[in-house]
């Protein structure tokens, strides 16, 4: 069913559309957006990101044992992670820095994940001794953990990440199982099954397996089967060792997200069903699993409202200048093709703008010629004061700025809306702001 075809009412507005514009009218009225002093702000639906977690629970079979740990770099707020906790999720980290988020947000370490390319021996030793789950990304690190366990007993379970090398996706940049992705122990390269294997039989600790195959732009047959490729490989070890050593794998996250549209497609159910084709043996209560999904959790429960500061029309072609760019939009202004973002038109008020629509750019406030948020775009013509609105934002852009021009890091409210329609706020990041006297940036 395509997003034209559903739950749209007579204006063509989708129930999802309803509740931003619902939103924003509330933020206007109690000040959270103010063309003075609030330019750009950022909302994630609390609401909507307790739905979309059950969703992804309930597309897993009660009878597994399932730890979804949400890929924390996708949004790092503390008090986002703490509701992802809520709703029963882990949480899996890749540096220091979001291992102390998510403590800060209250996970048990043993349901947090530390996962990355460049594990130092501090942070090793600091994650071995919380009893955080460690995945190994190569034989070297592997022989760090082997130091470290020799002076001190650990309660992780310790995996190894391997890469399938079934290839790459659309985006190049976010497909971590091709023939040469730096991430992992590539599977296929020459002597390395033997290694590996060898590697689990000396460490009888070395329980669990560990594979990402790619993030957006990955269709689910491809991850689904790098996903099979660490599951078969899971059975050779158990099947070689004639133990059941291999007691879990962790599938990784990487369900892609449709930028297109209100619709969430694929959903979880899909991305289980892909699973089950490639990967019976994941089913079987052999296993227990892990799931680090990021985007797919977040990605379409967020969204950025920024004030059209001019207009002009250059070349011909109408341009707007507003206060969302390549600070918040930062993968989507470098490589737009990759990463395109919707772009909704509303009045100052914040309700929809009407107006037959007319093809336009929408700028950000940087001081480079391509920080454009969307090129060509057909929107009712926008005027300074007006308010755009960025769906589909929850994930990888307002929660990790970039802080080119000194640009300061826009607040981040967290929205919940009654059964009455009433709207309620509560703070999830302060704004930033730039003090006049002191000339430094500060927390408002
Ligand atoms: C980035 C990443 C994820 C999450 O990817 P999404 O596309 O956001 O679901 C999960 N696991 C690892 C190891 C990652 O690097």
């Amino acid at each position: 069913m395509s997003a034209s075809a559903r739950d749209k009412d007579d204006a063509g507005t989708t129930p999802e559309a309803a509740r931003r514009e619902r939103t924003l009218r509330a933020a206007v009225r109690q000040g959270l957006l103010d063309p003075e002093s609030a330019l750009l702000a950022a909302f994630v639906d609390l609401d909507g990101v307790d739905s979309t977690v059950a969703s992804l629970r309930s597309a897993f079979p009660d009878s597994l044992r399932v730890l979804h740990a949400f890929a924390a770099k996708a949004n790092c707020l503390v008090p986002v992670l703490e509701a992802l906790r809520l709703n029963g999720m882990g949480c899996e980290v890749a540096s220091a820095g979001e291992l102390a988020q998510a403590l800060a947000a209250g996970f048990d370490p043993a349901r947090i994940v530390f996962d990355s390319p460049a594990k130092t021996r501090a942070e090793l030793v600091r994650a071995l001794s919380l009893g955080v789950a460690v995945n190994a990304d190569g034989f070297q690190e592997l022989a760090r953990i082997d130091d470290i366990l020799a002076t001190r007993a650990s309660g992780s379970r310790i995996g190894v990440r391997i890469n399938p090398q079934v290839g790459g996706g659309s985006i190049s940049a976010m497909s971590t199982a091709t023939a040469t992705s730096k991430f992992g122990v590539p599977l296929a390269d020459e002597g390395n099954r033997r290694r590996l294997l060898q590697a689990y039989r000396d460490r009888p600790w070395l329980t669990w397996v560990h594979t990402h195959v790619g993030s957006q732009g990955c269709p689910l047959d491809l991850i689904a089967g790098g996903v099979a490729k660490a599951v078969e490989f899971a059975e050779e070890v158990n099947a070689h060792l004639g133990r059941r050593q291999v007691t879990g794998i962790d599938i990784g996250g990487g369900l892609p997200v449709n930028f297109d549209s209100d619709e969430t497609t694929p959903g979880f159910d899909a991305y289980v069903d892909r699973l089950r084709e490639h990967a019976p043996a994941l089913f079987s209560g052999a296993y227990e699993i892990v799931t680090e999904f990021g985007r797919s959790v977040l990605a379409k429960n967020g969204f950025m409202a920024a004030y059209v500061e001019y207009t002009k029309t250059v070349g011909g072609r109408p341009v707007a200048i507003t206060h969302a760019g390549a600070q918040v939009a930062t993968r989507t202004v470098f490589a737009p093709g990759a990463w395109p973002l919707r772009i909704e038109a509303h009045d100052p008020d914040g309700s929809a703008k009407g107006g037959p629509p007319v093809v336009q750019d929408i700028a950000g406030p940087c001081c480079f010629a391509g920080d454009l948020l969307a090129r060509e775009r057909a929107l009712p013509l926008l005027d300074a004061g007006d308010l755009v609105v960025v769906p589909d934002t929850g994930a990888y852009y307002f929660s990790t700025p970039f802080h080119y021009n000194s640009l300061p890091e826009p607040a981040v409210h967290g929205v919940r809306i009654d059964a009455g329609g009433r709207v309620t706020f509560r703070p999830l990041r302060p704004a930033r702001t730039v003090d006049p006297d002191a000339q430094f940036l500060t927390d408002r």
